[in-house]
Formats: C-alpha cells, sequence, structure tokens
C-alpha cells in the first residue's frame, strides 16, 4: 500500500503522465481527474487524460473538461498512469496491458483489490476528490479556483450533498477551504442537480410507474430497458440518481436499479440505507463498491439477472438484519 508522499516522489521523475477513471464517469471520477490534471501541469508534466466514456452533460460545466479525450483508444506511451476512483480494469481501457512504467492507482473503495504497487486507498475518505486534495497539500501546490471547484464537485456529488455517511468533519473542513478559494457552489448544484432534461423526468416517471417491492418490503427495485431509453430519447447517463428514489421509501433497506447495457447484458446499481452492507454481495458478482452504494454488470436476459440478483440480496437483507 502506497500513500501521498511514495506518489509524489515516484511521480518526480515522470514527464509524461497519462490520468483516467472508471466507465461512466461521475462527478468524483471527473473532478479528481481534472484537479490533478491542472496541479501537476503546474509542476511543468505534460498531462493526458483519457476515459473510455465521454463526460456526462451535467459535468461539462468543470473547468477544463473539454481536455478529457474519450474512447477505446489511446495511443503513445507515459512515464506514468494515474488510475482515480476505480481499480485499473474498471476503466475499460487497455484489457490488462497499460502502456507506463509507472502504474498508480488512487481510490476510496474498499473493494479496490489493490492490484498495483503504487496503490493508495482511503476507504475512509469521502470521495477520491478529498484524497486528491490531501496529495496536493502533501506536494505543497496551492489551490486555485477551477481546482477547488473541481474537487468541491468531487466532494459535493460522492457525499450526496453532504447527507450520506461518508460525509465527515474532515471533508466538510476541507470543503470550507475549497470555496475559500474560490469554488461556487451554486454552480454546481444548478449544473448537477437542477439542469435535468425534460426527457430524463419524463423516463423517471415512466420507471417509477414501475417500481416494484419485495412481500417484506424490505428490497425495491426499477428497470430501464434499452425499449424505453429509445421510446423517452434518454440515455444511461439520464438515470443517474435513479436508485436513491426507489431507496427512499419507507420500510426499503435495499434498493437496486437494473439498467440494460447490452441485448443480454445489465447494469445493476445497488443502495443501501445502512443496516445492510453491499460491499461484498457485489464483489460476488463481479462488481465492487462502497457499503450502501455498489454495482456490477452482469450478462445474461433481464428475467435471469433479476432472479438472481434479487434471491442474492434477499439473502443478505436476511443474514444481516434477520426476520
Ligand atoms: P453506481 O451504482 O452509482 O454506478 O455505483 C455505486 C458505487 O459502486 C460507486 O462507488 C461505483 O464506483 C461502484 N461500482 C458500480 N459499479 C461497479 C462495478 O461494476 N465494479 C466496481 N468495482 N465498482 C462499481
Ligand atoms: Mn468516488
Amino acid at each position: 500500500m502506497s500513500d501521498p508522499r511514495t506518489i509524489i516522489a515516484a511521480l518526480q521523475s515522470c514527464n509524461t503522465i497519462l490520468i483516467s477513471v472508471h466507465k461512466s464517469p461521475d462527478g468524483d471520477a471527473l473532478g479528481s481527474q481534472l484537479a490533478l490534471m491542472l496541479a501537476l501541469e503546474k509542476m511543468g508534466k505534460t498531462v493526458t487524460a483519457h476515459n473510455l466514456d465521454p463526460v456526462p452533460e451535467i459535468y461539462r460545466f468543470l473547468p477544463h473538461q473539454a481536455r478529457i479525450a474519450s474512447g477505446p483508444v489511446v495511443t503513445g506511451r507515459f512515464d506514468a498512469m494515474i488510475v482515480l476512483d476505480s481499480d485499473p480494469p474498471r476503466t475499460g481501457l487497455f484489457a490488462g496491458d497499460y502502456p507506463a512504467a509507472k502504474l498508480i492507482n488512487i481510490d476510496h473503495h474498499i473493494t479496490n483489490p489493490r492490484l498495483w504497487p503504487l496503490t493508495w486507498l482511503d476507504a475512509a475518505a469521502s470521495a477520491t476528490g478529498e484524497m486528491i486534495y490531501k496529495l496536493l497539500l502533501e506536494a505543497g501546490l496551492p489551490i486555485d479556483r477551477d481546482m477547488a471547484l473541481c474537487l468541491y464537485t468531487s466532494i459535493f456529488t460522492d457525499t450526496g450533498s453532504f447527507r450520506y455517511s461518508n460525509t465527515s468533519p474532515e471533508c466538510m473542513r476541507i470543503s470550507a477551504t475549497l470555496l475559500e478559494a474560490g469554488a461556487d457552489p451554486w454552480l454546481v448544484t444548478e449544473n448537477v442537480y437542477e439542469s435535468y432534461s425534460f426527457n430524463r423526468l419524463k423516463l423517471l416517471g415512466t420507471v417509477l410507474g414501475d417500481m416494484e417491492r419485495s412481500p417484506d418490503k424490505r428490497m425495491a427495485w426499477v428497470v430501464v430497458t434499452d425499449e424505453l431509453f429509445h421510446k423517452t430519447g434518454t440515455t444511461a447517463e439520464d438515470t443517474d440518481n435513479f436508485v436513491n428514489y426507489v431507496r427512499s421509501v419507507s420500510g426499503v433497506e435495499v434498493a437496486i436499479l437494473f439498467r440494460q447495457t447490452a441485448q443480454k447484458q445489465y447494469k445493476i446499481s445497488l443502495r443501501s440505507k445502512g443496516r445492510v452492507d453491499l460491499s461484498s454481495l457485489a464483489q460476488a458478482l463481479g462488481g465492487g463498491g462502497h457499503k450502501n452504494a455498489a454495482g456490477s454488470t452482469l450478462d445474461g436476459t433481464l428475467e435471469d439477472i433479476k432472479r438472481k440478483v434479487l434471491g442474492e440480496v434477499a439473502k443478505v437483507i436476511l443474514s444481516q438484519m434477520g426476520n
């Protein structure tokens, strides 16, 4: 296991650096990536930011986001590659053959297998952005307004606007510093939570209209199919946060979103209210995440995947909460 000091030392001799984050990037991943990119450039490094998936519409207010390239092909070799907010395979890039001499992984997911020698994992960090803040502090790099906005976005989105259990005194202190450095909180709120497309809300209405729950009412779920995306003129990024509505039902302990990703493939998003730990279950299903928020992608028909996932979640609820 590595730490900020070791990572800074390892980067000293590197000139060209590639930074990548997980597929379907979120506010934490993108905020961390951009803040680190800007900081490394201040140190005189040549930085390439490249992810499998493009920056979602709601995050296009982030400074310099247009510099993040996307797609399955990354050309060139780099002195170092840094993967943020996920384990390296979840970038969906390179199939294990990474184009750099030094491989660095900075993440806060407890399920990260920690396979790279330069892995700094802090499962207690509210967001990867909190870790990047500490890295910059350790490196003695001043945080300018753009970097502050990026890191504030990381922490604000990954804590569910300072509502989830990962909200800590420390992340609030850091956020206060970021506001002092010039981050505009309403700019983030308006773009991330008050700029939904009309079609997204129509999709939400349809999806919630078909919400189901288990007989004991402790498990509830919704499904989004390709057909529904087509019918409503929406895409995967329009389902971001849908699962939280399902969790918000009184009595529900675990909420599940099944989102179609291919003809016979579904991404599942799992959310718990805190009495059920979902991280091991998600890992057993080939994915990962945190205690209260985890996910995976499964191959099969909707019917088979639903039967399997609902069965496994029911077992976990029973074993951790009893009858
Ligand atoms: P979401 O359901 O919003 O996609 O993800 C919830 C949490 O679980 C996030 O922290 C995300 O990084 C993690 N997660 C979601 N899907 C996967 C997956 O397939 N593999 C891993 N390792 N983590 C995932
Ligand atoms: Mn994160």
